[in-house]
């Protein structure tokens, strides 16, 4: 686990959007979150047959600038396998989220949650928690906010594992 955890955006993320998002990290993990600053989206990441930003690209981008352990906050639409997502994450390396297709900050804060948690080591998880994966927009927008007791518990082990 990370002393600090890095946040970069795209020149269009507002100030209500980034310090939202960064409270409710910082509340819901117990971790440093540090905003460093903005981080453009290459052009050759980009995917015509999407009409998006290819996720794994633009990952693989940051991991080779040796960068770990950050979330990247775009506008820009991404995708995954040429289909459109609302987030990417690999445990221990980073997780780029687009706001394209989120209408509040708080869809937006829940979603940097949950593939923040990905990248801190917790998975996927089918009961009442954030950790829902949000195949589609009716189940990001119902899932809560906070993990389940299952997850929390999950989470604090991993804390102090490695800190
Ligand atoms: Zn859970």
């Amino acid at each position: 686990m990370p002393k600090d955890f890095k946040i970069y955006y795209c020149e269009k993320i507002t100030d209500e959007i980034s310090e939202h998002v960064e409270n409710v990290l910082r509340d819901l993990f117990g971790l440093q979150f540090r905003s460093v600053g903005v981080h453009i989206p290459r052009v050759n990441a980009w995917d015509d047959h999407s009409n998006a930003y290819d996720a794994r690209n633009l990952l693989e981008q940051m991991v080779a600038e040796r960068l770990s352990f950050f979330l990247w906050l775009i506008t820009v639409p991404i995708s995954l396998d040429q289909k459109s997502i609302f987030g990417y994450a690999e445990p221990l390396k980073g997780t780029i989220v687009s706001t394209s297709k989120m209408a509040t900050r708080t869809l937006v804060a829940k979603e940097a949650a949950y593939f923040v948690g990905i990248v801190l080591g917790l998975s996927s998880c089918r009961n009442e928690c954030l950790m829902q994966s949000a195949e589609n927009f009716e189940v990001l927008i119902n899932k809560p906010s906070t993990l389940c007791s299952t997850c929390n518990a999950k989470y604090n082990r991993l804390k102090l594992r490695y800190m």
